[in-house]
Formats: C-alpha cells, structure tokens, sequence
C-alpha cells in the first residue's frame, strides 16, 4: 500500500470513529432513498446493524417514516441545495425509536430535531444527502411540562379552591361576555344567583369546617344539575351564580326547583352530625332594559332577596 493511501485509510479509522462515537444520527441516503451510511447512534436507537439497513432502501427498512412527508422536504435539498429542518414541535421524531430513559421520562419514543443537508460529489453534484437526526427528548419534555404547568396556573386562576367551580373573577368575565352577546343577538338568557339559607346557623353549631362541607355539598348539587353550557362559579362565602344560556324563565323555573330540591335532599356527613341546609334562588331573564351586566345581576339579586323574604327555600324567577 503506498503512503498516500496508508494515510488516507488511517483518516478513514478516525474519522469512523468519529461518527460512531458522536452523539447524533447521522444517515446518508442517495437519491433513490437507498441508504449509504448508518451510523453508531442511529444503530443503538433503532437496534439495526449497518448491515441490514446499508445498500437498503429506507422507506422498507422503516414503514413507519411518513414517506410523502420526507420526499418532500428532501427534493429541494437535492435540487436546490438548501438544507431542510424538521422541529419536534411539528413532528415529534422522524424515526420512531424507544427513548432510553423509561423510568424518568414520560414519554415513550424519542423526540428528535433533524437536519436535512446536501453531499455535493467531486463533481459538484447533489446525489446524496444527509439526515442528522437529534436527541431532544429531554428539550422537548421540558418544554411540555412548562406548557402543561401554565395551563395549570390558568386553570387555577379560574377556579375556585374549595368548590371547583369558576371562582368569581373569571365567571364574572364570562358573564359580561353572555351579556354582550344576549345584547348584540337579542339571545335568551337567564342568571341565576343562590344563597345558603341561615348558614351562619351551620358555622356557629358545627364550626367553620362543617360550614365549607356544605358548600362544597352545593357545589355538587349545582354540578350535577346544570347543564354543560352553564357557568357556575362561586361568587361569595355561600352564594354562587349560574349563568344558562339560551333558556328563558319558564325552563329556569325547573332548574332553580330542582336545585332547591336536590338541596334539601342532601345530607353532609360532619363528625357524627348529619347537616341538612336549604337555599334560596333568585333569576332575571337578561331583558334589553339591563343596561350593564351588572343591572342584569342586580335583577336577580333582588329576586334572591325577595325569596329570602318570602321565607327562603324556595325560588323567585323574575320574568320581565
Ligand atoms: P340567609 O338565609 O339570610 O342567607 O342567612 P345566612 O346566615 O346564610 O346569612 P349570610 O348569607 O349573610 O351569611 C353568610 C355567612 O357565610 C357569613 C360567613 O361567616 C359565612 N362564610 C362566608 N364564606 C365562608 C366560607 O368559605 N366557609 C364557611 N364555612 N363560611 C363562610
Ligand atoms: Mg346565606
Ligand atoms: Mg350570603
């Protein structure tokens, strides 16, 4: 062997070496997406040894690999000679490999980032490229986990603590918003507000704790009996407020009745006590004459009032 060619094949020891050693798949595919090089990532991760995949064509060694997706963006890296990129935010990998960290991660493939280069010849000419194919499972886990803890913090800041229901702020919100829109439509909607009767009976006889039992007792009643396009939240100490769109005062007369019901039936277990409470239930159809949401609210505030007035356990729907 002469000496050239001695030195050329010891650069071919390193520079394999290299490749196997390096932390990143490194795949280069010919035109016709037969496969030229494999390297030691790409071996471990997909458990294939150069030898069945090398000479092969990609799309058999791997069915899973979005074929359309991949002759696409590879075209222009052959024809135009610019690289293509593939983030995990828009596809989570492009080969689908187990991750190798079962216990610590949540996630059971790989996430990977890819680069997709072109291998000009001697000639200058583009018959190969190159896919770089990276690890970015732990990135991209991060990044979830930061999206899944905001939406947590969104959430918590719509919900109140002990009921689970919208928590005053954010039902008010969505009640200036009906508002607008039973304003702008000339929709049919109805507001309904409810109130513990003598509760602060329940708190001097059994104490504060017993007190929350019952209101987190009405939170389910109210749960159960609304329907999906409702919104309950939780307005103050043991009143709450519920919004029923597209209903007018004759069907909001059956829903207050029964959760005047459904309350009166309900027992909260405290200690060895069986608590039983009843509520109050005030309602305003929204009526073009509500200037402001809060006209609307002060409606039914006073229909509540008036309920209370009659005697309490019982509803007061305000038609007009
Ligand atoms: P009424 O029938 O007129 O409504 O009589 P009431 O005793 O229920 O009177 P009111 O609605 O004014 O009383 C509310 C009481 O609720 C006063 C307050 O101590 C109590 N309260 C407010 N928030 C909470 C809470 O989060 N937990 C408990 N246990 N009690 C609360
Ligand atoms: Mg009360
Ligand atoms: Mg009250």
């Amino acid at each position: 062997m002469s000496d050239s060619s001695q030195k050329a094949l010891a650069e071919m020891h390193w520079q394999y070496d290299l490749l196997g050693s390096i932390e990143v798949g490194i795949v280069v595919i010919n035109r016709d997406f037969t496969v030229e090089m494999w390297n030691q990532f790409m071996e471990n991760h997909s458990g294939k040894l150069p030898s069945s995949v090398v000479g092969k064509s990609l799309f058999d060694v791997f069915p899973e690999v979005d074929k359309t997706w991949l002759l696409r963006k590879a075209q222009p890296v052959f024809d135009l000679r610019t690289p293509a990129f593939l983030i995990w935010e828009q596809r989570p990998y492009l080969f689908k490999f187990t991750t190798n960290r079962p216990i610590t991660s949540s996630s059971d493939f790989m996430y990977q980032n890819v680069t997709i280069f072109p291998l000009a010849t001697l000639g200058d000419k583009i018959e190969k490229i190159c896919i770089m194919v990276y690890d970015v499972t732990d990135q991209a886990l991060g990044q979830i986990n930061i999206e899944r803890l905001n939406g947590e913090l969104e959430e918590m800041s719509r919900i109140d603590g002990l009921t689970r229901l919208f928590n005053r702020r954010y039902w008010q919100e969505t009640f200036e918003r009906e508002f607008k829109r039973a304003k702008r439509y000339d929709e049919t909607c109805t507001v309904l507000m409810l109130d513990i009767d003598h509760f602060k009976k329940v708190n001097d006889t059994y104490g504060h704790q017993a007190g929350d039992k019952v209101i987190q007792a009405l939170a389910d009643v109210i749960r159960d009996t609304i329907r999906e396009t409702d919104s309950a939240g939780r307005y103050g100490g043991e009143e709450f407020a519920i919004l029923l769109p597209d209903t007018d005062a004759a069907s909001v007369g059956y829903v207050a009745e029964r959760l005047r019901k459904a309350a009166e039936k309900k027992q909260v277990k405290h200690e060895d006590h069986k608590i039983d409470f009843t509520i109050s239930v005030g309602a305003a159809q929204y009526h073009e004459r509500h200037q402001t949401a809060l006209a609307w609210l002060e409606h039914a505030d006073q229909a509540l009032y008036q309920a209370k007035e009659n005697g309490r356990n019982q509803a007061v729907i305000q038609t007009d």
